[in-house]
């Protein structure tokens, strides 16, 4: 079976590139795959461009340049709220919708609303930009099939994934029996 990422002929990071860095399908360093940090402004060595300012980054960002050696990486390099998203503003935004349309998605649900929910989770592979995302994403729904038969199903169904990300990216596991605690109901009083 051809997997996403060969069929988008995706590319892993290689050795030589500064970790984080992440090349698209045309072969360019893709912006929104790659976390902000790990941009680093030009390396031309001079005073101006050594000056760790948003507007020098967001250069390097936008020209698709901007990748520098670790040992420059700027201490500050949170991503600013008017810039636009990075593969972790991203996904926090993705998962917080999907976490959220899964709590308020029926119990019982109507064969029109199945068929909605699993359009819009096959809809990821396809249109997600951060494209090695989508593709491991693609790789995991055909591993597990959505469940979209009942609310409940359907919120751990996207706390499995979702935890599927997590430990591919060293975080901790989330308590999948905590889901309704943290997109619907908040904390006990
Ligand atoms: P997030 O992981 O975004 O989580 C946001 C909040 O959700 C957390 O604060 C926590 O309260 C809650 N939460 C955490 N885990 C769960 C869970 N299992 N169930 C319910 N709630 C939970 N990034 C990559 O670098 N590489 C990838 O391949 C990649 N693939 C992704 C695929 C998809 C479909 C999506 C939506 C995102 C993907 N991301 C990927 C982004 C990544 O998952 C994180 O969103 C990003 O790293 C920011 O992480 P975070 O620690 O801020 O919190």
């Amino acid at each position: 079976r051809v997997t996403k990422h060969e069929e988008l002929n995706i590319t892993t990071p290689k050795p030589s590139l500064p970790p984080g860095m992440v090349i698209g399908p045309d072969g360019k360093p893709c912006k929104i795959c790659t976390a902000f940090r790990n941009w680093r402004p030009p390396t031309s060595g001079t005073a101006s461009s050594s000056k760790k300012s948003t507007a020098g980054m967001m250069a390097a960002f936008a020209s698709g340049t901007g990748f520098r050696s670790p040992e420059s990486k700027p201490e500050n390099a949170v991503l600013p709220p008017h810039c636009p998203p990075d593969v972790e503003a991203l996904g926090r935004a993705t998962w917080s919708f999907l976490h959220a349309t899964a709590a308020y998605y029926p119990a019982r649900p109507t064969t029109h609303q199945r068929a909605n929910m699993l359009n819009l989770i096959h809809a990821l592979p396809v249109l997600y930009p951060c494209t090695h995302c989508a593709a491991d994403f693609d790789d995991k729904i055909k591993e597990h099939p959505p469940d979209v038969s009942s609310r409940e199903r359907l919120s751990k169904w996207f706390c499995e994934r979702h935890n599927e990300v997590n430990e591919k990216l060293g975080k901790e596991m989330f308590d999948c029996a905590k889901v309704d605690e943290r997109w619907k109901d908040g904390p006990p009083d």
